[in-house]
C-alpha cells in the first residue's frame, strides 16, 4: 500500500475508533478530506480510494481543483475557509457546501448568486466557540439571529454549524471546547426546528477523537490524510 493509502486506512480507522469509543455508530461521523495545497492528483489518488467529500481553503484553488477533477464522478466540495463578498460568486457557481458563512451579506449574496439548475447551496455557520477576539465566526449568542436569517434564503439549505477552536493540550480540554459547540448545536436544532440541520462540523487532524467524542458529525481532516503543507 502506498503512503496516501495507509494515511487515508488510518484516519478512517481513527474515526471508527472514535466514534465506537463515544458510543456511536461509526456512519454518524462523515469525513472530509481537506485538500487544500495539494494537487488535483492527490484528491483524485484519495477519491479512488472511496473518499468523496473534499474541503478547500482558499475559494480560486479550489474551482481551479473542482474544474480539473469534473471526470470524477460522485465528488462533493466544500468550502472551508474565509469568504469575502467579492468571492461569493466563484462559490455558488462550484461548491456543494460552504461551512464558513458568518454575516448575513455572504449568505445573501450565495443565495442570489446560486445558479438556479444547481440544488441549494448547502451551508453551515461559522461559530467562534472560544472566543478569540481575532477570529472569524459569528459568537455563539449571535448564531440564532443569523441561523433565522440564514434559514430563510431560498437558494440556501441552513445544514449545521462549523468551528475552528485553537489547539490545546489533552483529550479531556479539547472535548471541553466541542461540547460548548455542540451545547449550541442542540439547543438551535431545537429553536429552529428545522430538518436538515443536522451537521456539526468540527475536529481536525489533531483533535478529531475528541470532537467525536463530543458529538461532531463531520470531522475536516488534512495533515493527517495529504501529510504535512
Ligand atoms: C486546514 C483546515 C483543516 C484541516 O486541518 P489539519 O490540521 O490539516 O487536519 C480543517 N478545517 C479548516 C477550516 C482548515 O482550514
Amino acid at each position: 500500500m502506498d503512503e496516501l493509502s495507509r494515511r487515508y486506512q488510518a484516519v478512517c480507522e481513527r474515526v471508527t475508533q472514535a466514534a465506537l469509543r463515544a458510543g456511536r455508530t461509526p456512519h454518524s461521523v462523515h469525513m472530509l478530506a481537506v485538500s487544500k495545497t495539494f494537487p488535483a492528483d492527490a484528491v483524485a489518488a484519495v477519491a479512488a480510494l472511496g473518499q468523496r467529500d473534499f474541503g478547500e481553503n482558499y475559494v480560486q484553488e479550489g474551482v481551479d481543483k473542482i474544474a480539473a477533477l469534473k471526470g470524477v464522478s460522485g465528488l462533493v466540495w466544500h468550502c472551508i475557509g474565509p469568504l469575502q463578498s467579492n468571492k461569493t460568486r466563484q462559490v455558488a457557481e462550484h461548491f456543494d457546501w460552504v461551512h464558513s458563512v458568518d454575516r448575513l451579506k455572504i449568505a445573501q449574496r450565495l443565495s442570489e448568486q446560486r445558479p438556479a439548475h444547481l440544488p441549494p447551496l448547502q451551508v453551515c455557520l461559522q461559530v467562534n466557540i472560544d472566543g478569540g477576539p481575532t477570529k472569524a465566526g459569528v459568537t455563539p449568542s449571535e448564531a440564532l439571529a443569523l441561523a433565522q436569517a440564514v434559514a430563510v434564503l431560498p437558494r440556501l439549505a441552513l445544514r449545521g454549524l462549523m468551528t475552528i477552536p485553537d489547539p490545546v493540550e489533552g483529550f479531556e480540554a479539547q472535548v471541553a471546547v466541542h461540547m460548548q459547540a455542540k451545547r449550541l448545536f442542540d439547543g438551535l436544532q431545537v429553536t429552529l426546528g428545522l430538518p436538515d440541520f443536522d451537521t456539526l462540523s468540527m475536529g481536525m487532524s489533531a483533535d478529531l477523537e475528541a470532537a467525536v467524542q463530543a458529538g461532531s458529525s463531520m470531522v475536516r481532516v488534512g495533515t493527517a490524510v495529504f501529510g504535512g503543507r
